[in-house]
C-alpha cells in the first residue's frame, strides 16, 4: 500500500467528513499553520450540510428550552459570517403571524427581545410588528391573520458555504479529497494511520496524522465503532428533516416562520426566485444514511401546515422537487425529536501517550465556525505550535466574499458593466455563487459564445470547468443540487448530458482542450 504524507512526514491533523464542520476544521487549522488532510466518501456537503434549511439563526424556539448558550453565540455568528461571505450569505426578515390558539403573544415578544438584545446584532434590523392587513406579507395569507412581528436572521448558500471553506483550506496547503472513504483507522504509537479509498479507482493509500478528528456528521458512530473500533463516548441521534420546494407562494422577499398545531415551528422561504421552500419535519430516523428520502406523509404533512396559513391550499401535486437531510443530535434524553438539542458536543478520545482523536455531536451550519474553533483549541495542546492565533476565521473573508458587506450590489454592476453580453439574472447569480471571483470564472470573455458550451439553464462551459478546477465538481450533482440549484431549471436530459461530459473530462482531460471544444 502507498503511503501518502506531507513530504513524507505526517499530518498533524487528518479529518474524517467533509460537511460544514470537518471543512470548517480544516479551513482554521490550515490558517494557523498546521498541515490537514481531509476525507469525504461523497462529494463535499453531500450529507447533511446541502440539506439544512440554510438560515443563520439564533433559534427563537430553542429559547423555549432554555438553550441560551447555543442562543447566544449563534445570534453572535450571523453578523460575522455575512461579514465573511456577504455574497452566499444576506440578511432575511422573518414574519411570525400572531394566533391566539398558538404560542401566546407576551411569550413571543420575551423571545423576541432576547433575541434583538442578546447577541451583538449591530447592522441587522430590530423586531417590529406588523398589521398584516396593511403589509404585503398579510396578502397571501388568510385574513384571520391579523398581527405578526417580524424579525431578522440570515440567509446561507449552505453547500456553497462547506466548499468555499474547503477552497479556502486547500489555498492554505490542506490536502482536501472528496470521494475519499475512510476504511479504517488505528493508532500506531504517537501517529493515527488510515486506510483511504478513492472511491473512484478503488486505489487505497494510507495516511498518518498527529490528531484525528471525527466529524462524520450521522456516520460519526459508525466511524467510531466500526472504521475506528472505538467504544462511543456519547449516543447520536439521528432525526429527519425533509423539505419540500413549490412554485413560487408570494411575492415578496421575507420569510414566513409559522407554529403548526402540534406546536411545531416551520418555515416557507423564499427560494431560487422563482420558487419557495417549506420545511421541515422532525422525525427519529433508523434507515439507511445514504438513502434519505421525503416521504409521502411528509410531504403531506408540510402542505397541510402551510395550508392553515395560506389563502392558496398548498398541495403535493404542486411540488417540484424535495430534499432531506438526517440531523447528527447529540441524544441528550429528550422525548420528542424536535425537542433534543441542536448545540454541539466534542468528545475526545486520549491518553497521555495516544494519539487523539476528537469526535463531534450535533451542531448547526450557524455554529460551525465556533465549533471549529472550540475543536482546535481542544486538539492545540497536542499540536506543535500553531503559527497564528484562534479568531482569524472571524476576520478574514471567505474564498470572493472580499467585499464590503454592504456591496453586493455594486459587484452586480460592476460585472454587468464589464460582461455587458450577459443577462442580468445570470450577472446577479453569478455574483451570488462566485462573489469577487466570477471574473476567475469569466476571465477574458467578450462573448456569450466566449463561454463555450450551453448545457441548460444559464449553465456554460466556463463555469463548469471552474468549479471542476477550483471547487472538486465530479459529477452533474455536484453543480446541479449543490454548487448550484440549477437542476430546478434544466431538464433530466441536460443533467445527463452534463454528466456525460464530466465523465469525460474527468477520463480524458486533453479531449476537453479548450471551451467549447465538443467532448461528445
Ligand atoms: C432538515 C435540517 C434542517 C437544518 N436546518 C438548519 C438551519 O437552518 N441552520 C443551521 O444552522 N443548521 C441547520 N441544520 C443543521 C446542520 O445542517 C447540521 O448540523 C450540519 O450540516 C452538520 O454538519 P456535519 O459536517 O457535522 O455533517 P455532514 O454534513 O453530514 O458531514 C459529514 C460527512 O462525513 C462523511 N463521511 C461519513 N463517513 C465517512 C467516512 N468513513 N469516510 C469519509 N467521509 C465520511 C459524509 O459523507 C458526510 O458528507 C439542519 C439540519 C437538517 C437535517
Amino acid at each position: 500500500m502507498e503511503s501518502l504524507a506531507v513530504r513524507g512526514e505526517a499530518f498533524d491533523i487528518a479529518i474524517i467528513g467533509g460537511g460544514v464542520n470537518g471543512c470548517g476544521i480544516a479551513r482554521d487549522a490550515a490558517g494557523r499553520g498546521w498541515s490537514v488532510y481531509l476525507c469525504e466518501k461523497g462529494d463535499l456537503a453531500s450529507s447533511t450540510s446541502s440539506a439544512s434549511s440554510k438560515l443563520i439563526h439564533g433559534g427563537l424556539r430553542y429559547l423555549e428550552y432554555f438553550e441560551f448558550r447555543l442562543v447566544r453565540e449563534a445570534l453572535m455568528e450571523r453578523e460575522v459570517l455575512w461579514r465573511i461571505a456577504p455574497h452566499i450569505i444576506w440578511p432575511l426578515r422573518f414574519v411570525l403571524p400572531y394566533h391566539t390558539a398558538l404560542r401566546p403573544a407576551w411569550m413571543l415578544r420575551i423571545g423576541l427581545f432576547l433575541y434583538d438584545h442578546f447577541g451583538g446584532r449591530h447592522l441587522l434590523p430590530p423586531t417590529r410588528t406588523l398589521r398584516l392587513a396593511d403589509d404585503p406579507a398579510g396578502e397571501s395569507l388568510k385574513p384571520e391573520y391579523k398581527i405578526g412581528f417580524e424579525y431578522s436572521d440570515c440567509w446561507a448558500e449552505d453547500a456553497r458555504l462547506v466548499v468555499l471553506n474547503a477552497r479556502d483550506a486547500a489555498d492554505k496547503g490542506a490536502v482536501i479529497s472528496p470521494r475519499t472513504r475512510c476504511m479504517s483507522g488505528d493508532r500506531d504509537g504517537g501517529l493515527w494511520t488510515l486506510s483511504v479509498r478513492d472511491e473512484r479507482s478503488g486505489r487505497l493509500s494510507k495516511i498518518q496524522a498527529r490528531a484525528l478528528v471525527n466529524a462524520a456528521g450521522p456516520w460519526v458512530n459508525d466511524v467510531l465503532q466500526s472504521t475506528l473500533r472505538v467504544s462511543t463516548p456519547a449516543a447520536v441521534r439521528l432525526v429527519k428533516g425533509s423539505h419540500i420546494v413549490v412554485n413560487r407562494l408570494f411575492r415578496h422577499d421575507r420569510c414566513y416562520v409559522l407554529q403548526n398545531k402540534d406546536r411545531r415551528v416551520f418555515f416557507v422561504i423564499p427560494f431560487e426566485r422563482d420558487y419557495t421552500l417549506i420545511g421541515t419535519t422532525d422525525l427519529d430516523y433508523s434507515g439507511d444514511l445514504d438513502a434519505v428520502q421525503v416521504s409521502p406523509e411528509e410531504i403531506a404533512y408540510l402542505c397541510a401546515a402551510a395550508s392553515n396559513y395560506f389563502r392558496t391550499p398548498v398541495t403535493a401535486d404542486q411540488v417540484v422537487w424535495s430534499y432531506s437531510g438526517v440531523r447528527p443530535l447529540y441524544d441528550d434524553g429528550a422525548s420528542e425529536a424536535q425537542e433534543a438539542t441542536r448545540d454541539y458536543v466534542l468528545k475526545l478520545d486520549t491518553s497521555e501517550e495516544s494519539p487523539a482523536l476528537l469526535s463531534i455531536f450535533g451542531g448547526k451550519i450557524t455554529t460551525y465556525r465556533r465549533l471549529a474553533e472550540a475543536a482546535l483549541a481542544i486538539l492545540a495542546r497536542r499540536l506543535p505550535r500553531a503559527r497564528k492565533t484562534a479568531g482569524w476565521t472571524s476576520r478574514d473573508a471567505l474564498p470572493g466574499g472580499d467585499f464590503p458587506i454592504d456591496g453586493f450590489e455594486a459587484l452586480v454592476s460592476k460585472t454587468a458593466e464589464r460582461y455587458p453580453f450577459l443577462a442580468q439574472d445570470t450577472v446577479r447569480r453569478l455574483a451570488r455563487a462566485y462573489g469577487t471571483r466570477v471574473e476567475r470564472l469569466l476571465g477574458d470573455a467578450r462573448s456569450q459564445s466566449d463561454l463555450g458550451r450551453r448545457f441548460g439553464a444559464d449553465l456554460t462551459e466556463a463555469e463548469v470547468l471552474y468549479l471542476a478546477y477550483n471547487e472538486w465538481a465530479m459529477s452533474a450533482a455536484d453543480i446541479v443540487w449543490r454548487r448550484s440549484k440549477l437542476g430546478l431549471r434544466m431538464s433530466e436530459a441536460e443533467i445527463r448530458d452534463l454528466d456525460a461530459y464530466l465523465g469525460v473530462l474527468q477520463a480524458q482531460p486533453q479531449r476537453v482542450v479548450q471551451r467549447g471544444a465538443s467532448v461528445g
